[in-house]
């Protein structure tokens, strides 16, 4: 699904990533660690082609992405890739299933079909009651429930037989929640990837880490361990 070849990220003197060497396989679950300012995000971002390294390959569901126009990337990312942040990015006053809807802004389907995929991803879930609720009216666990909505909501078309993004990437998703929001919200992606989603997932919390069946530990620009190359990996701190 994703395969990065040393991989790097520079912004002027600082060194963001370093040299990394990554590759997840499709249906894969798997967890993200290190410290604040590891580059943790700037992994995830390169991964989903929000940015462009400024060194090494990237490959995404088979594309090597610096050989895509800008159009072609975007393409790839509203038809493969989901994201999920850790602040909600939900606008004031829009509506859940607006918000939900806007995945599939770039998706060329009409409106009434953007809605129809809204809800049917709302449903998933679990917030089919709170359709036209606006964020101020939500909690902070069913923000991010609709976030997630609004990443499952992108994607291909129905037709293909494939609900939600290949590849859904999450940057910190319970930093926000309270532990049992958080639980949820685990929960969820755990259901997604069941359903043979990818899903990578940074994460602060130690419990979540070792409850994902794939660990890759970030320190300093560098990937110092991972779970599924013990023969490489480093201290295993
Ligand atoms: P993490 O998500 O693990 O906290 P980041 O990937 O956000 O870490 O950042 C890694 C390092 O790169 C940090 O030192 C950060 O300050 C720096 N950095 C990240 N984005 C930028 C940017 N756009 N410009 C300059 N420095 C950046
Ligand atoms: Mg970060």
């Amino acid at each position: 699904m994703v395969e990065l070849t040393g991989v790097s990220q520079r912004y002027g003197d600082v060194t963001a990533l370093s040299d990394a060497d990554l590759t997840i396989a499709r249906g894969e679950l798997i967890a993200i660690v290190g410290p604040s300012g590891s580059g943790k995000s700037t992994l995830l971002n390169i991964m989903g082609t929000l940015s462009r390294p400024s060194g090494g390959t990237v490959r995404v569901d088979g594309h090597d992405v610096a050989k895509l126009s800008d159009r072609e990337l975007s393409a790839l990312r509203a038809g493969t890739v989901g994201f999920v942040f850790q602040q909600f990015h939900l606008s004031p006053g829009v509506s859940a299933l607006d918000s939900a809807a806007d995945g599939l802004l770039y998706s060329g389907r009409p409106r009434a079909d953007r809605r129809r995929a809204a809800e049917v991803a709302l449903r998933r879930v679990g917030l089919g009651h709170r359709l036209f609720h606006e964020p101020h009216q939500l909690s902070g666990g069913e923000k991010q429930r609709v976030a997630i909505a609004r990443a499952v909501a992108g994607g291909p078309s129905p037709a293909s037989g494939q609900a939600g993004p290949r590849l859904l990437l999450a940057d910190e998703p319970t930093g926000a929640l309270d532990s049992r929001s958080g639980a949820a919200v685990l929960e969820l992606l755990h259901e997604l990837h069941r359903a043979g989603t990818t899903v990578a997932v940074i994460t602060h919390d130690r419990d979540i880490a070792a409850s994902l069946p794939r660990e890759v530990r970030l320190w300093d620009g560098r990937i110092e361990y991972d779970s599924a190359a013990p023969t490489t990996s480093g201290s295993g701190r």
